[in-house]
């Protein structure tokens, strides 16, 4: 049986929780669990360190989790708050001497060039940049070292970005649409992680209500929420879920078998 580690790196929308400036009562919550960086999670299993996004706030979750390489980047989508901190892979690229791989759809790697030009230009440059290796990917599985991955198609709001299923864990974040083939790709998951922004409805994430209605159809054997927003304080909002579903939380890990 092969295991897998997950450990929520963030948890929060994509000004974090608490808000700068914010004096609500969840931005001033002494609950930990109210603390959210950005989105982001990692998965350890096989011969594999997997990082899904770089999240803007990348260096403290490396930090904060103790990881010291990684052996593939997998991209959700280009938003800045899942791809600012790439530049931050440079002390990997130079602590281990290797360049990092990043996988991502056409699209998404398109956006990432762009916003970090000098990144790719292959023109030399005074300071050091970061060591990446593009592999762009669409809807076909592909493997990282000895384990097989499985983007899975969703929508936010109009723009197609992808989920990821490995062994039977599955990543959706960033999500107010699943098209009816993607549910096929969510059968069997044991631990489904999904979208879940605030109470009010919202045009490219899934409300609460909304990711629970999904998380009942999908019915995993657990779901939990993230990409979570100022709106929602934790202990009242976990106390009101249905059974099998909560709100994740930054440092919530699993431990999983693959197979
Ligand atoms: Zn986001
Ligand atoms: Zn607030
Ligand atoms: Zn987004």
């Amino acid at each position: 049986m092969k295991r897998m580690e997950i450990i929520i790196l963030g948890s929060g929308t994509s000004m974090g929780v608490p808000m700068a400036g914010c004096d609500c009562r969840v931005c001033q919550s002494s609950d930990p669990k109210d603390k959210r960086l950005r989105t982001s999670v990692f998965i350890r299993t096989g011969n594999a360190r997997i990082l899904i996004d770089t999240s803007a706030d990348y260096r403290q979750q490396m930090l904060r989790e103790n990881i010291r390489d990684l052996d593939a980047v997998l991209y959700t989508h280009h938003h800045v708050d899942h791809i600012l901190g790439m530049d931050d892979l440079r002390s990997f690229n130079l602590l281990n001497r290797h360049s990092i791989p990043l996988y991502g759809m056409a699209e998404t790697m398109e956006n990432i060039r762009r916003v970090f030009t000098y990144a790719f230009n292959n023109e030399k440059q005074a300071s050091s940049i970061p060591m990446l290796e593009i592999n762009l990917i669409n809807d076909q599985p592909f493997q990282v070292a000895d384990v097989p991955v499985i983007p899975i198609p969703l929508f936010h709001g109009k723009m197609p970005v992808l989920g990821f299923r490995i062994g039977n864990f599955a990543y959706c974040t960033d999500v107010s649409f699943i098209p009816e083939t993607s549910y096929d790709l969510l059968k069997n998951v044991d631990v489904l992680i999904l979208d879940a922004l605030r109470y009010r409805p919202h045009p490219t994430h899934f409300s609460i209500d909304e990711a629970v209605a999904e998380a009942q159809k999908i019915a995993a054997g657990k779901t939990y929420f993230t990409h979570i927003s100022h709106q929602v304080l934790h202990a009242e909002a976990e106390a009101a879920l249905p059974e099998n579903i909560h709100l994740a939380y930054d440092g919530l890990r699993f431990n999983l078998s693959r197979d």
